[in-house]
């Protein structure tokens, strides 16, 4: 099983990466892990990538692409990956299908969670946390017993500036702008699947294994 999982911010991406990788035995290859295993091993790209990171700046296309290379290439990836977080654009999508053609291999599906934008934004808009022992809650998930107060020690709770309207809708502008040429590359490979992400988890799992246990 070779896919790619695709959502947006909210969507529950990295809940059901958890859950496929332990089903299909399969590795899960995230940017930001395969990035910190490649400096953490100093590998030659490691450091180059390392460098663009500490200067401030983005790491190029052809730098990600090898890492992504060096990680598929690994004996473990030989009967399948989840692929998350990569590639982000059609560029990206274009060298990493040059990369499987030179190791033998090639994606089966392309799975993408999809979250109307109004659930969105409640779902990233939720998080509240205690002024007096930060405490974590969500009004949608984890609600406080009483609206704006702690359950352990009756603090006042507040929302941070990363998880308001504004920076929710940046988000999504941006994954959106992104993402919207990757949709439509592997629609016209006839490799995209839509799954309804407004459902349980549970749910939104079963859908996810029935599509893939169909393309692979
Ligand atoms: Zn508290």
């Amino acid at each position: 099983m070779k896919a790619l999982l695709m959502g947006p911010p909210g969507a529950g991406k990295g809940t059901q990466a958890e859950m496929l990788i332990q089903h299909f035995g399969i590795p899960h290859i995230s940017t930001g892990d395969m990035f910190r295993a490649a400096i953490k091993n100093g590998t030659e790209l490691g450091l180059q990538a390392k460098a663009y990171m500490d200067a401030g700046q983005l790491v190029p296309d052809e730098v990600t692409i090898g890492i992504v290379r060096e990680r598929l290439s690994q004996e473990d990836c030989k009967k399948g990956f989840l692929l998350d977080g990569f590639p982000r654009t059609a560029p990206q999508a274009d060298a990493l299908e040059k990369t499987l053609q030179d190791l033998d291999m090639q994606l089966d599906a392309v799975i993408d969670i999809q979250v109307s934008h109004d659930k969105l934004i409640d779902r990233l808009t939720g998080r509240r946390i205690c002024r007096s022992c930060g405490s974590t809650y969500h009004v949608l998930f984890n609600p406080p017993a009483e609206e704006g107060k702690c359950k352990k020690c009756g603090g006042e709770l507040y929302q941070r500036s990363d998880d308001s309207k504004e920076t929710a809708e940046n988000r999504l502008t941006v994954y959106n702008n992104q993402t919207a040429p990757l949709i439509e590359y592997y629609q016209a490979k006839g490799l995209f699947h839509k799954i309804n992400g407004e459902q349980e988890m549970q749910e939104v799992f079963q859908d996810i294994v029935n599509i893939l246990g169909r393309e692979s």
